[in-house]
């Protein structure tokens, strides 16, 4: 294969494929490769997709099919080793079409509806074909090496969209080694009849719930955190956990995912499922330090290659982040097209437009309350645990010796007693101050 393209990209995730529709629409020659059989059948993501980007150009998207379910009931749970205390958002107010939801969706069905967009618009999508390196001729990106016969493309522009362990970006000069950081990401797909989903979790027609556990009775109380997701007929289920807290533990990640099953809570939520699908990725957790360079000469980096990922419990972004970025390369490289030039420079407002929209400016508020939770993984597993339990015993009803009630007074004190005793009166004290201060900078 020995081909010319405009712009040749690497992957074909959510970001690389909304990159080759614009590309294509603007009447640019665009290859996508991608490794996966076929666009979302290697990709890996808990399950919750937000769809700002997406509707400014496939407004219908939801009736095509592409998204499962959108979510009305956004649930945050601590758990105990049997109770549960939750903080649950119930959002019936919204009216369709939706946009401003957030809704569940299965990967190897969205990133095929995607991909065929851009096909539809014209970019040529070749799978089952890995991308090997860049090919740098005097210091610029000149195209990518493909494991095919004669396997040499040449392309004016490569985008890097082979996610966070992006190669490209690596063979290119745009990063160093990965970080030692890593994130592991484990899940299970179950199938239940679409009835029983919506009476179990008090759902009508197309609404769906997400819910997420910390404490310690989700992932053993490490800085892990579990989820559950409601699809059309399946439900997703599983964890990330950091590499270093699953060496700690020492345990499989099967064991994990079983026991977090297992739990009462999810196992009456679970009631009835056979599993469909499983899937473990590992992902490197990019500090501002060990990001690659954004843009170089002839060549730009999007999404989870750039490390534009907001995968902590509360929001769990990133395919929207990859979405926006492969919109904001592509209209950068339709205005290098128009100038004939391809150098970095020219490719460089990239970078400011990235740095001026939400990716940039969530993923780097985040990445602080990350390495606050790195250092503080008690609000994970300890806090979130002990939260439940004082539950537990202040809306106990507890007999006196007179056959009677206790009174509440001393329910209150044993609480009072039971957080000095975990938690540490002074301890919590100063790790709460910490948080506000993390979350004010
Ligand atoms: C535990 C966890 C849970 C998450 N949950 C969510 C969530 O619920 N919602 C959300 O929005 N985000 C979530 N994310 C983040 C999200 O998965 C990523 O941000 C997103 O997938 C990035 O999209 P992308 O298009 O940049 O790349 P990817 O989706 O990573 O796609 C890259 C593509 O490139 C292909 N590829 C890779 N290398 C090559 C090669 N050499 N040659 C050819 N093809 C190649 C791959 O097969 C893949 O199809 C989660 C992340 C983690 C860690």
């Amino acid at each position: 294969m020995a081909e010319r393209f405009d712009v040749a990209i690497v992957g074909a995730g959510p970001g690389a494929s909304i990159a080759a529709y614009v590309l294509a629409k603007a009447g640019l020659e665009v290859v996508v490769f991608e490794r996966g059989d076929y666009p979302g059948s290697k990709a890996m993501f808990g399950g919750v997709l937000y769809t700002t980007v997406l509707s400014r150009f496939f407004p219908d998207f939801m009736e095509a099919g592409c998204v499962e379910r959108y979510v009305v009931e956004k649930r945050f749970s601590m758990l105990s080793k049997a109770d549960e205390l939750s903080l649950s958002f119930k959002f019936l107010s919204f009216e369709p079409p939706y946009y401003n939801h957030s809704f569940t969706a299965l990967r190897a069905i969205f990133d095929r509806y995607l991909a065929a967009k851009a096909e539809e618009a014209g970019a040529v999508i070749i799978t089952q074909t890995v991308v090997d390196e860049a090919i740098m001729r005097d210091g610029r990106v000149t195209g990518v090496r493909v494991r095919r016969e004669g396997g040499e493309v040449n392309a004016n522009v490569v985008i890097a969209a082979d996610g966070a362990n992006s190669l490209i970006a690596q063979s290119a000069g745009m990063r160093g080694e990965l970080p030692l950081s890593v994130i592991l990401g484990v899940k299970e797909v179950v199938s239940l009849p679409r009835s029983v989903i919506e009476d179990r979790f008090s759902l009508e027609g197309d609404e769906g719930a997400a819910y997420e556990y910390l404490g310690g009775g989700a992932v053993r109380g490490t800085m892990g955190a579990g989820f559950l997701y409601t699809n059309r007929d399946s439900i997703s289920v599983g964890f990330g956990i950091p590499l270093s807290a699953l060496e700690r533990l020492g345990v499989h990640p099967d064991v994990l995912l079983n026991e977090f099953k297992m739990h009462p809570v999810i196992r009456r939520l679970l009631r009835g499922t056979t599993p469909v699908e499983y899937c473990a990725h590992l992902i490197p957790e990019m500090t501002p330090q060990n990001l690659p360079r954004f843009v170089g000469d002839g060549i730009l980096v999007i999404g989870g290659a750039a490390g534009m990922v907001n995968a902590n419990p509360m929001f769990h972004e990133g395919t929207n982040m990859a979405m926006a970025s492969g919109v904001l390369a592509a209209e950068t490289i339709i205005q290098a097209h128009k100038a004939g030039d391809f150098s970095a420079k020219a490719l460089s407002p990239y970078v400011t437009r990235l740095k001026q929209s939400f990716v940039w400016q969530d993923y780097e508020r985040y990445q602080r309350l990350t390495r606050f939770a790195d250092t503080h993984p008690q609000f994970f597993g300890k806090y979130p645990y002990a939260m439940a339990e004082m539950a537990k015993k202040l809306f106990s009803v507890v007999p006196d010796n007179d056959g009677l009630q206790v009174p509440k007074r001393k329910l209150e004190l044993a609480v009072a007693d039971y957080m000095l005793a975990e938690m540490g009166l002074l301890s919590f004290g100063m790790d709460l101050m910490d948080a506000a201060k993390a979350a004010m900078l």
